[in-house]
């Protein structure tokens, strides 16, 4: 549903894509009085086990409950360490601080943004317990030698894979190559279910946890009302779920819309100096567009360039703001500036553009005319 553009132009920074289908299956939960615990939450597991070429799928209410899970399932607990990126959004390293863990920050790969596994060894230390990669962006994480460390070193391997559903990585689907991945359903994500995530392993023993830990702890063979474990009430809803299938049905397009956004950017963006468009480095074979972030040259004035493109009708964000110096992470971890060089410096001159798969041609050409003056002021 794009927005009428015909006079003075208000781009959106990102919209779901929504059609009649998904109106359809909301309409028959509603219809069936069955609105938690039912069929329609299978279907959408089994929708996401088979696009995803996975055994287990299970459904949750938010990405970062779906990173909990995995968290507690495979064995990270209070005063442990997680290995993870700071240049992510910030439920990824709140997961792990839910269970009184630390996370531990590595820096990025100045290209891929995503964590640089040449730094992973020394930041391993008796109390590491998993790594958690984030493919930010869409873009998988180099994991081939990040699995091997983990093996290596016996540690758990979850992928935030909550901004790469379809991703790929040397062919392999991001969220299918550690011991679990997660994907999130937020509006703005690549496919929506209001609010919403899904965990995918192929561990049986993993998925049984993360079912359990979804519905307060009952275990698979526990009888209604008898409580295994700890649990939450991280459960997906029917309505929610239909519309994921609703989205799940028309993947393809909405994959290829987004795609299709993606090299009009990279086009219009060619020409600007002093601006890079991202980096589709060797080993991600398919890439899942979730938002478009460009990289400003060093001196750039980011706040001047976000500010002259609002006046224009153009809405952008500063995307990542580092998580290791947020004001919860410096005062409950003692992060400071200067700890991650790279994430702090991408982190200071990355801009997210507006970007969503309806996002019409001219308007991708009027961000990037709008982009090309303020950069030249
Ligand atoms: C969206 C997102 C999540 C989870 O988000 P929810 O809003 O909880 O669904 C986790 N990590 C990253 C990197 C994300 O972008």
């Amino acid at each position: 549903m794009s927005v009428d553009t015909v006079s003075r132009r208000q781009i959106g920074m990102s919209a779901p894509s929504l059609s009649a289908r998904e109106l359809e299956l909301v309409e028959r939960v509603m219809r069936s009085n069955v609105l938690s615990i039912g069929p329609m939450v299978e279907e959408f597991e089994s929708r996401v086990a088979d696009l995803i070429g996975v055994q287990h799928a299970v459904a949750v209410n938010s990405g970062t409950a779906g990173l909990h899970a995995c968290l507690i399932a495979t064995g990270v607990a209070d005063g442990d360490e997680v290995i993870t990126s700071s240049y992510s959004f910030v439920a990824s390293a709140n997961a792990i601080a839910y269970e009184r863990a630390r996370p531990v920050f590595v820096d990025i790969d100045p290209l891929s943004f995503n964590l640089d596994p040449n730094r992973i060894e020394d930041a391993i230390t008796p109390r590491t317990r998993a790594i958690m990669p984030v493919h930010v962006f869409g873009q998988p994480a180099d994991m081939d030698p990040i699995l091997e460390i983990a093996r290596r070193r016996h540690l758990a391997v979850i992928e935030d894979a909550c901004e790469a559903i379809g991703a790929a990585y040397k062919g392999r689907q991001a969220g299918t190559m550690g011991d679990a991945g997660v994907f999130a359903f937020y509006p703005n994500k690549q496919i929506t279910t209001g609010e919403g995530g899904v965990i995918v392993t192929n561990r049986r023993d993993l998925a049984d946890t993360c079912r359990s830990l979804r519905n307060q702890g009952r275990d698979v063979h526990d009888g209604w009302l008898q409580h295994t474990r700890l649990g939450f009430n991280y459960r997906m809803s029917e309505l929610h779920a239909a519309v994921g299938v609703g989205q799940l049905e028309r993947f393809d397009e909405l994959m290829a819309r987004r795609s299709r956004v993606a090299e009009w950017y990279a086009d219009g963006l060619a020409a600007i100096p002093d601006v890079d468009a991202p980096t589709i480095v060797a080993s991600t074979t398919a890439m899942s567009w979730f938002v478009y972030v460009v990289r400003l040259a060093r001196g750039l004035d980011r706040h001047a360039i976000i500010e002259a493109l609002a006046g224009r009708g153009v809405p952008s964000r500063p995307y990542f703001p580092p998580i290791h110096l947020q004001p919860h992470y410096r005062s409950a971890y003692g992060y400071t500036e200067g700890s991650l060089p790279l994430t702090e410096d991408l982190g200071a001159r990355t801009l997210a553009l507006p970007f969503h798969g309806d996002l019409p041609q001219e308007d991708v050409s009027f961000v990037c005319d709008a982009l090309r003056a303020a950069v030249a002021r």
